[in-house]
């Protein structure tokens, strides 16, 4: 289990973006954080994962729980190694390395060196297009393949939780239909508990067990999905739905 209590975070030692954020994500379970832009969403998963600092941002307030053990604060690394694991943007993979050896820097805290074809296998098990593009140019994948590919190294890892900015943005309707089905997928076969940010709530919710809604760095609703889906109000209010 994560659990983020009462939260705050300062930019710059000047710019308050999240404050009094609580939020949990329960072992197994799809948690999506929505929210319009500049809400917070990506501040939280980066004071999470502990990315924080190389943006000038700080955590001025409040407690980062996983599995019992208080991790803000820990370098990035050292959460890795724990178990969580942000993938970064789709756009951001290396673009001048192959998708396989993308795929294998996603694996750099492992000590299990092994076991890495194996889990190399798994990714394409859930990118099949992957595996045919193995051999090529990250550079030269489309937007929605390179999100795959962030994905993927996310798989490598081996983590207890995937961490998850946006994965729709920027992506044609069909193929983010293909990632979120995927990224089901990993959460049911792997056992991997997920939290993803996403400005689509519609794609987040159809996937999603429980949901929080940030706005201006507050989180001013949550429910579990089949509750927030079935209030009308709530759904015109919050989640952009007509
Ligand atoms: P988006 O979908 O646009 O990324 P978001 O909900 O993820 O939005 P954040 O990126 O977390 O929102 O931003 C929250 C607030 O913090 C915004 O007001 C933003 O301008 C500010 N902010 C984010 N990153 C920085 C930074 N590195 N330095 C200063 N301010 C920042």
């Amino acid at each position: 289990m994560l659990r983020i209590n009462n939260v705050e975070v300062v930019y710059n030692k000047s710019i308050l973006a999240i404050r009094g954020v609580s939020l949990e994500v329960p072992d197994g379970k799809i948690v999506a954080l929505l929210g319009s832009n500049g809400a917070g969403k990506s501040t939280t998963l980066k004071a999470i994962s502990g990315l924080l600092k190389q943006e000038g941002g700080a955590i001025t307030e409040g407690t980062i729980e996983f599995e019992k053990e208080q991790i803000h604060g820990m370098d990035p690394d050292k959460i890795v190694e724990k178990g969580i694991f942000q993938c970064i943007e789709g756009r951001r993979v290396f673009t001048h390395l192959t998708v396989e050896e993308n795929l294998l820097t996603g694996a750099y805290t492992r000590k299990d060196r092994k076991n890495i074809p194996d889990d190399i296998e798994r990714v394409y098990h859930y990118f099949p297009k992957l595996k045919m593009l193995r051999k090529k140019l990250s550079g030269l994948l489309s937007g929605g393949e390179q999100q795959m590919l962030a994905i993927g190294r996310g798989i490598m890892a081996r983590p207890k939780i995937l961490l998850l900015d946006e994965p729709s943005l920027g992506i044609a309707p069909l193929l983010v239909k293909e990632i979120f089905e995927n990224i089901k997928q990993i959460n049911t076969e792997e056992g991997t508990s997920i939290l993803v940010v996403e400005q689509n709530a519609n794609i987040a919710l159809s996937i999603a067990d429980y949901a929080y809604v940030l706005e201006n760095g507050r989180i001013v609703m949550q429910g579990s999905v089949d509750k927030l889906l079935s209030d009308e109000s709530v759904k015109a209010a919050y989640l952009g739905f007509d």
